[in-house]
């Protein structure tokens, strides 16, 4: 079966289509700038160039219409007609405390998505958007919402509750959620196939480090605990987010710099992470890690304060979990960045890590980075959402 694996935000759009048998990639790529000036589609079939079309997408619909274009175009395309697209899975980031689970699409759920709106203002609208203009273009072709927060959801109550008064939960809904649950559900369950084992008998951290990061612990394949909360704000050191913080510093530097809420969350949301700790150098590992080379010490704090904040966390999921089995890195840091996960791993030993430098100079593979011997087994475990998501979709319809 070949599915469409849609992932919507506000202004991008970004495409695949896998064929769920082979589960190989037919074709990939990703629309800009929707409804701005200058939209531009990118196309890549596999094992063929990639293709840079400008061309003007003042709306989803015409986005969208534009991917299955590009799909079916008689030289570079990859299928013949629509019929050939036999289902959609949509990223969707918000499912609240509705979704457990993916689900097939229909208007009862998105009615339920468009409730979660409220809690992310900036991304559940734009995923409605992606949904509804496939749903105009490939009339009767089932489609399925694939949640970031759902695998969250097993989370028990003493580990989604916040320290707040309870009527904020019962009647704001205000409750940690967590996030990029579709990858940490993949990685786990690969970390465990990887080893051999079964998800079900095993303690695992997932370490997912990207521009975005989050830590999840997974015991015997549910999620107990994870860093992000209400929003993606919260826990780890980020690219451009602060994670965790005592909130008293909203007012103390809101009176003192005469900021008000939107500009304080701005600077949270934009400005901080590794990016402000390095005093607006980059929030990209690869230039904190030249600076660090450098000897530059913008770069050396910034990654030093990120990478004791994922130790501060691998010890508080050890700890939540009364154990630990198997410690997996992903994301484009956790995947490609050997520094940084022989930084934190160098404060492990505690655990029973033993950590394999040798086996650790390696990228973008599954691959075992501790000794035979180590106590807990350190994998990275190269995540893929969109074949997650294909996964689900095909399950499902
Ligand atoms: P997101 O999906 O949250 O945008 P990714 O998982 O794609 O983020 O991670 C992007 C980040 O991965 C980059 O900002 C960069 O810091 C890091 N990264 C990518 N390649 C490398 C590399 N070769 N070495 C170190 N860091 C890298």
């Amino acid at each position: 079966m070949n599915v469409l694996v849609i992932n919507c935000g506000s202004s991008s759009l970004k495409y695949q289509l896998i064929n769920s048998d082979s589960e190989a990639v037919l074709a990939k790529g990703l629309c800009e700038r929707i409804g701005i000036d200058g939209s531009r589609i990118v196309y890549q079939p596999a094992g063929g160039e990639k293709e840079v079309t400008e061309s003007p997408m003042p709306t989803h619909q015409q986005a969208i219409q534009l991917v299955l274009d590009a799909l079916m175009n008689e030289k570079t395309g990859v299928i013949k007609s629509l019929s050939e697209v036999e289902a959609v899975g949509h990223r969707v980031v918000h499912g609240g405390e509705k979704f457990a689970k993916s689900v097939v699409i229909d208007d009862e759920v998105l009615a339920a998505v468009e409730a979660c709106n409220d809690l992310a203002p900036l991304h559940n609208p734009a995923n409605l958007i992606g949904i509804r203009a496939c749903q105009e273009l490939m009339p009767g072709v089932p489609m399925v919402a694939v949640f970031d927060t759902a695998f969250h959801q097993t989370m028990p109550e003493k580990a989604y509750l916040y320290g707040i008064p309870y009527k904020y939960y019962e009647e704001d809904q205000v409750r940690r959620y967590g996030f990029h649950g579709t990858s940490h559900s993949f990685v786990s369950k690969e970390t465990a196939a990887f080893l051999g084992k079964n998800v079900e008998d095993m303690k695992i951290i997932v370490c997912h480090l990207g521009n975005g990061a989050s830590l999840s612990a997974v015991d015997h394949g549910k999620s107990v605990d994870t860093s992000m909360g209400l929003t993606p704000l919260e826990g780890l050191i980020m690219g451009t987010r602060s994670g965790d913080l005592d909130p008293a510093i909203l007012e103390y530097l809101g009176k003192k710099h005469n900021m008000d809420l939107p500009a304080l969350m701005n600077m949270l949301n934009k400005e901080s992470g590794v990016y402000g700790l390095s005093g607006d150098l980059s929030s990209d590992f690869r230039d904190l890690e030249d600076a660090a080379a450098a000897n530059n010490p913008a770069g050396i704090r910034a990654r030093n304060a990120f990478n004791y904040r994922v130790i501060k966390y691998i010890g508080a999921y050890a700890a939540a979990m009364n154990g630990v089995d198997a410690i997996a890195f992903t994301a484009g840091v956790g995947e490609n960045d050997a520094l940084v996960r022989k930084d934190i791993c160098a404060n492990l030993g505690y655990l029973g890590v033993e950590f394999d430098e040798e086996a650790n100079n390696v990228r973008g593979k599954d691959a075992l980075i501790s000794k035979p011997s180590s106590k807990v087994a350190v994998v990275l475990i190269p995540t893929n959402e969109e074949l997650a998501i294909c996964r689900e979709t095909v399950a499902l319809v």
